[in-house]
């Protein structure tokens, strides 16, 4: 009998990636730390403690504080680069060993592979700069393929386990309607971003073993107030209040700089911070806030008037990479507040950097700033926490308050 093929479903945009090797401008190897799944640590041991095996063993650290199988170990570095990358940034392990030899995490990097009733689903991470760049590429929305794998190929490594069937139904039920909803350019982003949280918020309300039944009416529900208008109208009350978005945003960033290493992270901030205080203060002002609402009305709002379709597709690709639609009870509505900072913050380097008088706004700063961003984020476990507890602290973590952070 031959073998069964199998099924991959991921956006379009992912079809024919290649990573860029030794050509990319922002190697994941600079500034990372290099996770290795207790398989490949094993593996590691058994090699002759020789040549690359001993440099292999000698870089092993074990991860002590919270291990799991995907993070089991990690290669301890002395600069800021991984280990194994040779001067030509090519991989040593790769070159010498193979590639059955890498880790899950490079082996995979950017994707991500869950397995679904009966297929992959692929997502990839905008932490890689390529990624970013065919995230942005597309005015048109972004859809879902599906390609069929040859019998002969192998099952694709470190795919994460399928949800319980009904918990499965129930999330594509979800992430259908949220999608459509991020989709509907008859509202304002900020608008349809708003809407996803009074979803996912009433989601959150309910038992966590809602069955699909139960879910399709309560989207129907929900479809049903946002025709009302009741939500329009909610919305529209919530105050803009720049300073305290402004305050809001600086403090995460605050956080994040001493310890960051990713140099176009930095770059990103320091421009920014460099045109809304060109003089240096630091010391936030009514200035600041003029100077944020010029560039945002001047420059930032017209060029994604032209080009909304930028913010559209780093959110519906958010949505898809972080899988929140699948996850259940507060754990989803965490998930999209953290989702409302990071484009909260976007936001905030993108207007900064409009504000510099020099350079008009383009797509290539967009890309470098969300490649930049999420690769400093997105590993990050501190910043959810950070994140929600700043939000936590300021009182801020209801609907209206979460407005200010990305209403203009
Ligand atoms: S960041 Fe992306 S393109 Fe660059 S080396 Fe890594 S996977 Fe390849």
């Amino acid at each position: 009998m031959p073998a069964p093929s199998f099924l991959l479903k991921m956006p379009a945009y992912l079809k024919d990636f290649r990573c860029l090797g030794a050509q990319c401008e922002d190697h994941c190897c600079y500034g990372w730390d290099v996770n290795v799944d207790q398989k490949s640590y094993e593996r590691y041991r058994r090699l002759p403690s020789t040549g690359l095996g001993a440099r292999i063993q000698k870089a092993l650290e074990r991860n002590r504080k919270d291990p799991c199988e995907a993070r089991y170990a990690k290669f301890r570095r002395k600069t800021e680069t991984c280990p194994f990358l040779s001067p030509k940034r090519l991989c040593r392990i790769h070159a010498e060993l193979g590639e059955d030899f890498l880790p899950d995490t490079c082996a995979l990097f950017p994707r991500h592979l869950r397995a679904r009733e009966s297929w992959v689903e692929v997502s990839a991470s905008m932490a890689c700069p390529e990624i970013a760049r065919r995230v942005l590429a597309s005015p048109q929305a972004v859809e879902m393929i599906d390609l069929c794998l040859d019998p002969a190929d192998r099952m694709p490594r470190g795919v994460e386990s399928a949800l319980p069937s009904d918990a499965e139904a129930t999330g594509f039920l979800l992430r259908g309607f949220a999608v459509e909803l991020l989709k509907d350019r008859r509202h304002a982003l900020w608008q349809r971003v708003l809407l996803l949280g009074f979803l996912l918020e009433t989601v959150g309300s309910q038992p966590p073993s809602l069955t699909g039944a139960a879910m399709e009416s309560l989207l129907d529900g929900f479809a049903r107030r946002m025709a009302s208008g009741e939500l329009m109208g909610l919305m529209e009350s919530a105050p803009v209040l720049t300073g305290l978005q402004l305050q809001l945003v600086e403090r995460l960033y605050d956080e994040l700089l001493p310890t960051v290493r990713v140099k176009a992270f930095k770059a990103c901030v320091e421009a920014c911070f460099g045109g809304l205080d060109p003089s240096g203060a630091g010391i936030f002002s009514q200035d600041i806030v003029r100077r944020y609402d010029a560039a945002y009305r001047e420059r930032y709002f017209p060029f994604f008037e032209n080009n909304g379709f930028m913010l559209e597709n780093f959110l519906i690709h958010y949505l898809w990479h972080h899988d929140f639609c699948f996850h259940q009870g507060r754990r989803a509505y965490d998930d999209y507040v953290t989702m409302v900072l990071h484009f909260a913050m976007l936001k905030t380097c993108l207007i900064g950097l409009a504000a510099r008088q020099h350079e008009e706004m383009n797509g290539e700063m967009v890309r470098r700033v969300m490649y930049a961003l999420t690769k400093v984020v997105e590993p990050d476990a501190r910043f959810r926490n950070y994140a929600l507890g700043l939000l936590a602290g300021s009182g801020c973590t209801d609907l209206m308050h979460l407005a200010v952070l990305i209403k203009n």
